[in-house]
């Protein structure tokens, strides 16, 4: 059985204007795990995390975290309870240092001490990381972004991480590589996760429990040992063969 609920929208609805992106989803994301959403392009996946995180405000519906209703609430607040968002298509500072954009993920902290250590171990779960510190995030490969963006989101401590689309634009290799520190992060430090991704087989590889979205809504969800053992599924929503 499921651990309580750190994460929990429900009947969530939003749209860009006339355009509803999200038509009623309620998920769940316990304490302690990894949840998947995955979905076609276009099926809805950012705009949940968007809305979860405070970019979007909802048509309707609530979200609740740590049991607190956050709905609508101001982005850098909810960062600030705990919650990061590493978008899709990385965003890093391109113009600060690769250790300076680490620092700036831990920019509400006052343990140096803690921030350190930190610092430290995002090194030990992405070395080149450590090679590159003085470097420009800008002049880094599109991977090494991926891995310096999860570790900024990992630098403010958080309980939850909302993680879009990780193996967007990588090798399988790299993907892989990726998923497996996103698996050891979870194991190690405890950081439930919230993971969208379209690379069905890798998510639910890596993930304890998955939704499928369709159109923007929840078509099917279950735990990804069972997911992973339905062939319809996977051929009818997640184009796998
Ligand atoms: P992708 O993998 O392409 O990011 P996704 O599953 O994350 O897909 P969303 O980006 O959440 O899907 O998009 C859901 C729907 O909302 C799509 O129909 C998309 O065209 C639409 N949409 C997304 N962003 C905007 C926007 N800024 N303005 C208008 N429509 C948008």
């Amino acid at each position: 059985s499921r651990a309580e609920a750190l994460l929990k929208l429900q009947n969530i609805e939003s749209a860009y204007g006339p355009i509803k992106a999200i038509r009623g989803v309620s998920l769940q994301v316990r304490q302690g795990e990894i949840a998947t959403v995955l979905g076609s392009n276009g099926a809805g996946k950012t705009t949940i995390l968007k809305t979860i995180s405070g970019i979007i405000d909802p048509r309707k519906g609530s979200v609740n975290f740590q049991g607190q209703d956050i709905t609508a609430r101001d982005p850098a607040r909810i960062v600030q309870l705990g919650l990061s968002h590493v978008p899709e298509g990385r965003e890093v500072f391109p113009l600060l240092s690769v250790r300076d954009n680490l620092l700036m993920g831990a920019y509400t902290r006052r343990d140096r001490d803690g921030v350190a250590r930190d610092i430290e171990q995002v090194f030990q779960y992405f070395p080149i990381l450590r090679e590159r510190a003085g470097q420009d995030a800008g002049l880094l490969s599109g991977g090494q972004q991926q891995m310096l963006a999860i570790s900024r989101a990992l630098m403010a401590e958080p309980a939850l991480i909302l993680l879009d689309e990780p193996s967007l634009g990588l090798s399988p290799k790299l993907t892989k590589e990726i998923f497996e520190i996103v698996v050891r992060i979870n194991r190690e430090r405890g950081t439930t996760i919230l993971l969208v991704e379209q690379n069905a087989n890798m998510a639910l590889n890596a993930a304890d429990y998955g939704y499928v979205l369709e159109n923007g809504r929840i078509v099917m969800e279950d735990r990804c040992d069972r997911l992973r053992e339905k062939d319809d599924i996977k051929e009818f929503y997640l184009g796998m063969k």
